[in-house]
């Protein structure tokens, strides 16, 4: 039996974020009334003339420099020409030769190892609009189109063939969406299309050097997708090679619900396109300085904001990579840590609340870190009273349930509640000498010299207060009595 290699490049688009479109000053809103966001450029009226959205070309740039390219501060416009029945001027603008970007990278990190992963190319491009073929559940015998996607500015994104598993090609995509979610110049969500990615797989025998027929999936609308089309794609022409079939380079389309791909069309070449020079768009020449300008302007990056983490808050490598995978996370925690009393003592209860409590509660109701329903001021606020006594860590778990479902404030829970901890020694002594009386067999046990008797003490204490007992002073108390 053959043993295969995978050889997988991505090609993923990202919508710009700008608030206009990129050859026009329409808006770029997601979900408006079917071409309401139109106007004689993006819906091709003839003789209509684009105007290049200058930030767009900044973002692609900024995007750029983060992943190491090489920025081609002259390049040049082009024309894709194709039946588009969703572009009415049946081409595209894109670039061709060269791009803005050409050869960067990006390091991803697999079983605790890095990969470098070359990528060929950015490019700016506009989006096509979009046809429909159904309203809600009904099937059309006729198809519509919007145009409000028409022109809307995307950047391309080509990797070279270098991923080798489903696994590498996720961590890819992952990595890319932090970095890029980071900089601000795409929101990346799949979800609302802002982040497409067809995906190109072929296999070939291990150690032979030739690359496979290469076949391109489209129509992948989530991460997990994408790891789910290439393991089937791979085993789907392993298959077709071990019963000694041939595969053609054709396009497929990824089917989420039956989780197999399909076959679209045979693969047209490049030359189709017929690619020519966009005549209503100066070729960019843009100097020196408007590239150093942006330069200067980039964030710190997620590889960056991890090591301060680590350095700064005193934080695991495992706590600061989770809180920098995602900027919102990276910025939330950040703000609960300004907000705090004692930003050295409440780092680590702090990035623990978070990435155990709140995601937890988070994931499970599908909300955003940036729209969590517990303010950073209040998370803040529940692990000062933590760290000064004021409540438990175990209370302070149903005051969070309360903060969470009635976005309430921590303080106000606890007095309206009467969860004050009780640290008053008077007072605890008062319940252990009670707990000391009504459990002579666990007496006895922790006279004889069983230590861990103090245990069912301790709960009864605790049992008795209500939880509101401060655990270390009931263990102090305890153990004087006892010994006493
Ligand atoms: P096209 O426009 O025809 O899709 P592109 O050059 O835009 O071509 O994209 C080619 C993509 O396919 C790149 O990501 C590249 O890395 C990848 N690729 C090229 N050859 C192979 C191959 N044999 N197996 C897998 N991926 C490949
Ligand atoms: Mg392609
Ligand atoms: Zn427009």
């Amino acid at each position: 039996m053959t043993t295969y290699e995978t050889v997988i490049g991505l090609e993923v688009h990202m919508q710009i974020n700008t608030k206009s479109k990129v050859f026009c000053e329409c808006s770029t809103q997601f979900g408006a009334e079917p071409n309401i966001n139109t106007c004689v450029i993006c819906t091709s009226q003839p003789g209509a003339i684009p105007i290049l959205n200058k930030k767009a070309v900044e973002s692609i740039i900024k995007t750029g420099l983060a992943l190491d390219f090489t920025i081609n501060k002259k390049c040049t416009f082009a024309r894709k020409q194709y039946f588009y029945p969703d572009v009415p001027k049946n081409y595209q603008i894109t670039q061709s030769e060269p791009p803005l970007c050409s050869k960067g990278k990006l390091a991803i990190n697999i079983d605790g190892k890095n990969k470098v992963i070359n990528i060929t190319r950015i490019h700016l491009e506009e989006d096509a609009g979009k046809l429909v073929h159904e309203i809600g559940s009904r099937k059309l015998d006729y198809s519509l189109l919007d145009l409000n996607r028409a022109s809307v500015g995307l950047m391309e994104l080509v990797t070279e063939p270098e991923l080798s598993s489903p696994e590498e090609a996720f961590e890819f995509l992952t990595e890319l969406k932090s970095i890029v979610t980071y900089l601000g110049t795409s929101e990346c969500s799949m979800e609302e299309g802002k982040m497409r990615c067809d995906v190109n797989v072929s296999i070939r025998p291990l150690g032979q050097r030739e690359f496979g027929t290469r076949i391109e999936i489209k129509n992948i609308n989530s991460m997990t997708g994408v790891k789910e089309a290439i393991a089937y794609e791979v085993q789907r022409q392993k298959e077709v090679l071990g019963s000694g079939g041939k595969l053609a380079q054709e396009t497929r389309l990824w089917e989420a619900q039956e989780g197999i791909t399909k076959s679209m069309r045979s693969k047209e070449g490049a030359l189709d396109y017929r690619y020519f020079p966009e005549p209503d768009l100066v070729p960019l020449n843009l100097p020196d300085s408007f590239v150093e300008e942006l330069q200067k302007q980039l964030p710190e990056l997620p590889k960056a904001k991890k090591q301060r983490f680590v350095k700064e808050y005193f934080l695991s490598d495992y706590d600061a990579s989770y809180l920098t995978s995602n900027i919102h996370l990276a910025d939330f925690y950040e703000e609960t840590l300004n907000n705090s009393k004692d930003k050295k003592l409440s780092a680590k209860p702090l990035a623990n609340w978070i990435s155990t409590e709140l995601s937890a509660k988070l994931n499970a109701t599908k909300i955003d870190i940036s729209h969590s329903p517990v303010s950073s001021k209040s998370l803040a606020k529940l692990v000062d009273l933590i760290l000064n006594n004021t409540i438990s860590g175990k209370i302070a778990k149903t005051v969070f349930e309360d903060m969470y479902e009635k976005s309430a404030d921590p303080e106000l829970i606890v007095k309206e509640k009467g969860l004050v901890q009780i640290s008053d020694e008077s007072e605890i002594i008062k319940i252990c000498q009670e707990a000391i009386a009504e459990s002579p067999k666990a007496v006895a046990e922790f006279k004889a010299g069983k230590e861990r008797a103090v245990g069912a003490l301790v709960g009864l204490v605790m049992k008795k207060s209500k939880g509101k007992a401060n655990p270390q002073l009931v263990n102090k108390i305890l153990l004087e009595q006892l010994k006493a």
